[in-house]
């Protein structure tokens, strides 16, 4: 079970991940400030790694939902593959030592150079450019053909999936710009003969992010296999991977996620018995929050307590250029303390929890019921911070980004600096 409190835990009042207090650390280096667990991350990939282990597989991590270089390598130290969606994602990837045979580019609006990049990658090029148009696919063709090269290839299929039944995923069914039909897969597949520099590996499929059911997946999955079994009937060769995409959802508050186990069980009822036959066939998948939502928490300090009639606001040094998630999406995140302390009883009133930065939207918690209350000093921490946390971070109201810590063995380590005030003007006149 994903929790926000999987990783981080009270002992003896004080909240700690793998033994370490996080208020020594908040105390040493300044807030705000993001925290992550090395086993936050490894464990759920572990447990993904060991469900998945019957399959020719490849775990390729969402970096977009947690790029620094020191998680890259973590992950790609584990085996974990990455899937990126820009060439500054590519270049982190090449940064990190992750090998040209584990990375998967998606996006819909891959650049001419981002493609030169991606066939360039350590000399042999990465494993699959998932294409998202025809007109992407004629470019990338025409840029492979320029490097005497074939560019390898999985279609990004949009399974349409009914979007009503499934209202937590409505928003990323409507986007209409990810990924092609399955007559335009089609048309593909049939013109693949005047596309020299195009080398079609397999299909893939990505239909939302924190899916809380499996439902719009088991009907995504049963799409991408009528697909494929009509599709290897038009080719000469064997589609040799299978890209299943990301999406499983976290819990924020008190969602109940689908676990790993019935999530593996999903993929093996669609495509075990191909898989089985075709061991040739490498199946793909491409989780972001699901290892980094709650293995992160950003932390920081009480400055005010501003009291109005009804209501208590509590103004802490994170702001929304720190976690833009709940300004962007009006998403929810628990706020705990550091140190757990006698409840304070003046201080009973519904308390919203606000950054500094001008701008009404910066508002972490709105009307909460709070049963222990910071006082000004106190630290508190924005709980499972770890997926589009520190990658949406950005200077806004020239706030520099926080640091980074990665707390591993029983030790903490920076693994990125505190921004300076000189470096929000690098590179201005
Ligand atoms: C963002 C993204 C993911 C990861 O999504 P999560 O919800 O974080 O698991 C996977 N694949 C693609 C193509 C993406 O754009």
């Amino acid at each position: 079970m994903t929790s926000p409190l999987q990783f981080f835990k009270y002992s003896r009042g004080a909240l700690q991940a793998e033994n370490v207090p996080l208020e020594s650390i908040a105390r040493e280096l300044g807030t705000p400030l993001y925290v992550y667990s090395a086993n936050g991350f490894l464990t759920p990939f572990r447990e993904l790694q060991e469900e998945l282990i019957e399959f020719n597989h490849l775990i390729c991590f969402a970096l977009k939902s947690n790029s620094n270089l020191s998680i890259l390598r973590l992950l790609a130290q584990e085996g974990s593959g990455m899937d990126l969606v820009s060439g500054g994602e590519l270049y982190r990837a090449e940064m990190a030592g992750v090998r040209a045979e584990n990375i998967v580019f998606s996006g819909v609006g891959k650049t001419a150079e981002e493609m030169k990049q991606g066939l360039a990658y350590q000399g042999t090029g990465i494993y699959s450019f998932n294409v998202e148009s025809l007109q992407e696919l004629t470019v990338l063709n025409q840029v492979a053909v320029s490097m005497n090269r074939r560019a390898p290839v999985a279609l990004r299929f949009n399974p349409d999936v009914n979007a009503k039944t499934h209202p937590y995923i409505s928003t990323g069914l409507k986007k209409n710009k990810f990924g092609i039909s399955k007559a335009e897969v089609l048309e593909v597949i049939r013109s693949l003969d005047q596309m020299p520099g195009i080398h079609l590996k397999g299909i893939s499929i990505h239909i939302g992010s924190q899916l809380l059911s499996l439902s719009p997946l088991d009907d995504a999955f049963g799409k991408l296999r009528e697909l494929i079994d009509e599709l290897q009937q038009h080719l000469k060769n064997r589609l040799e991977m299978l890209d299943l995409g990301g999406g499983l959802g976290i819990t924020y508050k008190d969602e109940v996620p689908p676990s790993i186990p019935n999530y593996a069980k999903l993929i093996r009822k669609h495509f075990g018995k191909q898989l089985k036959q075709h061991p040739g066939m490498r199946i793909l998948i491409e989780p972001g929050r699901s290892l980094s939502g709650n293995a992160g928490v950003l932390i920081s300090k009480v400055l005010y307590r501003k009291k109005r009639r009804n209501k208590d606001f509590l103004i802490i040094d994170a702001a929304m250029n720190d976690l833009l998630r709940p300004a962007l999406y009006e998403s929810y995140h628990e706020i705990v303390p550091l140190q757990q302390g006698p409840r304070k009883s003046k201080n009973s009133a519904k308390t919203s929890i606000v950054g500094p930065v001008c701008e009404s939207a910066d508002c972490f918690a709105n009307d909460r019921d709070f049963s222990l209350q910071p006082d000004c000093g106190d630290f508190v921490a924005i709980l499972s911070a770890g997926a589009y946390g520190f990658s949406m971070s950005s200077t806004y109201n020239s706030r520099p980004r926080p640091a980074e810590v990665l707390i591993q063995n029983g030790e903490f380590k920076v693994i990125r600096k505190r921004e300076t005030w000189a470096d929000l003007i690098r590179g201005e006149d």
